[in-house]
């Protein structure tokens, strides 16, 4: 048995009150692109000017934002329980780290690094604008990529997730979701067969994910459930 730690799930639904958009939510399209068709890993070379463009915007918008306080409280708790409590999101942007939140598994890529296609180097680009002729700092090749997980495409980062996941097989660890459907990672799938404490944090009920496994349920804001779901970890990690 892996000794008992906290892992907190997030998606979407965290970021969207800082006013963070996916377009899954909208009717999928940009500049009259379908979003699977730029984002796309069998694709993406073809249409590699609109990509940047796209992540560009992505970039400037996300310099215009600000973490939230789910941020804030997810950074709090990470920074209390250190190694004992593992942040894993969805989520591109960076809120969680501007939120002074270290180490956090994103499994679906970081809108502030790019990925060079010829030497594999992620490095850091902030907000910046990418330049079509912009070369990899290490190996000055120009095939660069956005390092975001695209459709189709390979999420390395997922075995870092299952392995987080495995530590909630005690039912002293603590799971926390907060603001995902639960259809892109089967999270309902993931976490049924676990023996720890579960707390769901959603804006409604959804399709995809049975509530009655979880020992806590909000349907509401994640900044107006985070403090309740503070005090249900600190509650749990006491008694367990
Ligand atoms: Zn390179």
């Amino acid at each position: 048995m892996k000794n008992k730690k906290i892992v907190i799930f997030s998606g979407a639904g965290i970021s969207a009150e800082s006013g963070i958009k996916t377009f899954r939510d909208a009717d999928g399209l940009w500049e009259n692109h379908k979003i699977e068709d730029i984002c796309n890993q069998y694709t993406w070379e073809k249409n590699y000017e609109q990509v940047h463009k796209f992540y560009n915007q992505r970039r400037t918008q996300l310099s215009m934002v600000e973490p939230n306080l789910a941020h804030e409280i997810v950074a709090e708790i990470k920074n209390k329980y250190k190694d004992d409590c593992i942040v894993v999101t969805q989520n591109v942007d960076d809120m969680f780290e501007r939120a002074g939140c270290k180490n956090v598994i994103h499994v679906h890529g970081e809108l502030t690094k790019m990925e060079c296609m010829a030497c594999g180097e992620v490095y850091d680009i902030g907000y910046k604008e990418f330049y079509m002729d912009d070369k990899c700092p290490k190996c000055e090749n120009t095939h660069i990529k956005p390092y975001i997980v695209f459709f189709g495409g390979q999420a390395p980062k997922y075995m870092d997730m299952y392995n987080a996941f495995e530590y909630l097989q005690n039912e002293d660890s603590i799971a926390v979701v907060i603001g995902t459907l639960g259809n892109v990672i089967q999270i309902n799938a993931n976490l049924e067969l676990m023996d720890c404490k579960k707390i769901l944090n959603n804006l409604e009920e959804s399709p995809y994910i049975d509530d009655t496994q979880f020992d806590k349920v909000y349907y509401e804001n994640a900044t107006s459930a985070i403090q309740k779901i503070q005090t249900d970890i600190e509650e749990f990690w006491n008694k367990g």
